[in-house]
């Protein structure tokens, strides 16, 4: 019985499907659905990770192990077998909820002019920038009944976080920001500022974008993001607030270039000492990384969008700190 669920779960979740996910990039094909990359189990300079895609396993000649896509799952989120497990089916369970929950929003985001002009409001002006991110509005109200169109039951979007207890949508007056097994919600009325769905946040932002980018600049909010990313700096990831988590951490370890931490220099100090903490620890770790000194009381959003400086002026505290 045990044994047939695993087998199936295995089935539904490819583990090349889920390595992608989890941003792995195959560096060349050995044969017909053989793969060799860089392991995401240890820190790896040369590609000794093997996967085969027609056994749906894995193993690493630089570490050692291997085994199929739950061993995987237990050894890359540090996870006990149950964990694992339940880690899987739920990732397995909401990517194609969310992926329409992402379609619906978007398409909401340009029915509602008070969601435009709360963008603007913030900088983002650039279509692009909407499409890159895949940004999208949440008015409240009308996601349940979309949902429960297309089929879901409403336990699944219960357990989802979508819909509250009473049944209501949870996001409601929100710019919703896709993240990979997770959404962002920023509310533009007087509700919590922030949301995520209850799932984990997820690693650091476009990080298979700018993983191979000799420098990379570190933000703590989407919105600082967004406005950096339109200002022509590709090279931006976030890491949703000042607390990073062990697998955001891990990126970052394992990263070979430049990374400059661009925190809020807000007055109660809480962004730059973040900075200092996370700055100190890649150093001595041997990570290159520098602190990005805004000027006091200015997040990189309030930089471009309040005309403190423009995109030339950006690069320049950014050289100051290399210079440093
Ligand atoms: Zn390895």
């Amino acid at each position: 019985m045990i044994r047939q669920a695993l087998d199936e779960l295995k089935q539904q979740i490819p583990l090349l499907d889920y390595l992608q996910a989890q941003d792995w990039h195959p560096a060349r094909q050995l044969s017909r659905g053989r793969w060799m990359g860089l392991c995401p189990l240890h820190d790896d300079r040369d590609p000794s990770f093997l996967v085969d895609s027609s056994k749906n396993l894995f193993y690493c000649y630089g570490c050692g192990r291997g085994g199929d896509v739950i061993r995987f799952a237990e050894l890359y989120h540090q996870l006990k077998f149950p964990q694992a497990l339940g880690l899987l089916r739920q990732w397995h369970g909401l990517a194609p909820l969310l992926h329409e929950v992402t379609r619906f929003y978007g398409v909401q985001l340009q029915r509602h002019a008070e969601a435009t002009a709360y963008l603007h409001q913030r900088g983002l002006r650039s279509p692009d920038v909407i499409e890159h991110m895949r940004i999208g509005y949440a008015p409240g109200g009308c996601l349940r009944g979309w949902l429960l169109q297309l089929g879901y039951s409403l336990s699944a979007l219960r357990q989802a976080g979508l819909v509250n207890a009473i049944g209501y949508d949870t996001f409601c007056h929100r710019i919703v920001f896709p993240l990979e097994g997770n959404l962002y919600g920023r509310s533009i009325g007087r509700a919590a500022p922030h949301r995520f769905l209850p799932a984990h946040k997820g690693g650091l932002y476009d990080w298979q974008q700018v993983r191979h980018c000799p420098q990379v600049i570190l933000v703590e909010g989407l919105f600082d993001f967004a406005v950096l990313w339109q200002a022509g700096f590709h090279n931006v990831t976030c890491s949703m607030g000042i607390h990073l988590n062990a697998r955001q951490f891990r990126e970052l370890r394992d990263y070979r270039g430049t990374v400059y931490v661009a925190f809020d220099s807000d007055a109660n100090q809480s962004g730059q000492q973040a900075s200092q903490r996370i700055t100190s620890y890649l150093a001595s770790l041997g990570v290159t990384a520098r602190r990005v000194q805004l000027p006091t009381g200015h997040d990189p959003n309030s930089f471009f969008v309040q005309g403190v400086g423009d995109a030339q002026q950006f690069q320049h505290l950014l050289e100051e700190e290399a210079r440093a």
